[in-house]
């Protein structure tokens, strides 16, 4: 999840010409965003994420996300770095643009965009930490790529060009882009939501099966950083920035191994991994059904952790990530 911290500073914050500020509500969000431009999201979202193996190069899955009825796609491949980080690899097919969303190291993109004869237009980054932005300057000086991230971290991410607050609607292509601020791992932490391609991708905020430890934010914090994602369709493609999957649902099944769900999802995930393919995307259901930290008014779960009725979901969500540091 953290490395260590970047020590590279910032630089100028370039306003992007295509950028649009609008302010944004909640729980209203899908009947905001899949206006008229937009509407194809509903039937890409309904084909589903579509995973394919490549043993020969390092990329282990694609989610296509095409819609028939549409002129506009936009497809996303898995990215493996260091351990066990994603990088995802973003392509607007109609316009040529592509982009990489928390490149941690720069030579698996390099990679995958050689053996395709293919530049890179955007480096994009959820959060400032290193094994989400290591590869930013590399790949910003061989391709000379825009560098997007948060303007609250615009001295914490390497090399940042585009400068983003919550609420920015931002085009990638043709794709308009909301950007979530997601605090609670990082102050800073933003998630980038592609709504008509039903995507999100969610740094360390949501991982499936957990979320971020909260390095400079409160449990309260973190959980209306969540709570904002739930108010998203529940067919919503999650992206996490780690596959750790499998050691979180270990936690899960501890705190509520009555749910039928997660025991479901759980054994899902383990076949998956057994074969080394992602469990990544999950989806927004799913976390619902299955994540503690989307769950912490559960009975079940307050009760493994003893959890007072009387606790907020803030103080309840604190516990169950203390209980999961020392798991
Ligand atoms: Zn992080």
């Amino acid at each position: 999840m953290l490395c260590k911290i970047s020590t590279v500073g910032l630089l100028a914050s370039l306003p992007c010409a295509r950028l649009t500020r609008e302010a944004y509500m909640f729980p209203n969000m899908r009947k905001t965003f899949l206006g008229k431009n937009l509407s194809f999201g509903v039937g890409s979202a309904a084909l589903g994420p579509i995973k394919l193996l490549r043993a020969s190069t390092q990329l282990l899955g694609i989610s296509n996300f095409c819609s028939s009825s549409s002129t506009k796609s936009l497809k996303i491949e898995l990215v493996p770095c260091l351990r066990d980080n994603y990088a995802y690899l973003l392509r607007d097919m109609n316009t040529g643009t592509i982009g990489i969303i928390d490149p941690s190291e720069a030579v698996p993109v390099v990679d995958v965009l050689t053996q395709r004869n293919e530049s890179l237009t955007y480096i994009i980054n959820t959060h400032h930490h290193y094994d989400h932005t290591g590869g930013n300057m590399e790949l910003k000086e061989r391709y000379g790529a825009k560098v997007v991230g948060s303007a609250k971290d615009k001295d914490r991410i390497p090399g940042i060009d585009i400068a983003l607050h919550g609420g920015d609607r931002w085009m990638f292509g043709d794709h308009q882009v909301l950007v979530m601020e997601t605090p609670g791992h990082t102050k800073g932490h933003v998630s980038f939501y592609f709504a008509a391609s039903g995507a999100i991708f969610t740094g360390d905020t949501l991982f499936s099966l957990s979320c971020g430890k909260l390095f400079e934010g409160t449990p309260g914090q973190m959980l209306a950083s969540l709570k904002k994602i739930m108010s998203l369709p529940d067919d919503t493609n999650i992206y996490c920035g780690h596959e750790y999957t499998l050691s979180n649902s270990k936690f899960a099944l501890s705190v509520e191994p009555k749910n039928e769900h997660l025991i479901e999802y759980s054994d899902h995930i383990a076949n998956l991994r057994s074969k080394n393919i992602p469990t990544i995307p999950t989806t927004l259901k799913r976390e619902k059904q299955c994540n503690p930290f989307l769950r912490s008014s559960s009975a079940e779960i307050r009760r493994s952790l003893g959890i007072p009725a009387t606790a907020s979901d803030a103080e309840a969500l604190g516990i169950i990530r203390r209980a999961k540091d020392n798991f």
